[in-house]
């Protein structure tokens, strides 16, 4: 399938991202090795590693702890942005 046609396991959406598709392949093309990682230390997505390689899901939205505590904060978006953000990615997985 299409990079950007269907949303990343954490219900975010490649095409709405300006570093996407010249910085950054999208999510699943990289298997979430995002370019924010530089900031936390690890080498893959806490939420890619966890939803597609430990529970061989193709998105969070059949889990019952969505959203865990791996959905952390942006730090570039303020808290209601990031509430905003957060509402959106989770009725994006909601109702694919
Ligand atoms: S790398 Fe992680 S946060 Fe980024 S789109 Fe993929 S699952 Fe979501
Ligand atoms: S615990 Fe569930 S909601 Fe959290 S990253 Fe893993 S699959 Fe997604």
């Amino acid at each position: 399938m299409k990079e950007g046609t269907n949303v990343s396991p954490c219900g975010a959406l490649c095409p709405e991202c300006a570093k996407y598709p010249a910085e950054c392949a999208g999510c699943r093309s990289i298997e979430g090795r995002v370019y924010w990682l530089a900031y936390t230390g690890r080498a893959v997505c806490a939420v890619y590693e966890c939803c597609v390689k430990g529970k061989n899901m193709r998105d969070c939205g059949a889990c019952p702890a969505l959203p865990c505590e791996k959905f952390t904060k942006d730090p570039t978006l303020s808290d209601k942005e990031n509430a905003a953000n957060l509402a959106k990615m989770l009725r994006r997985l909601k109702t694919e």
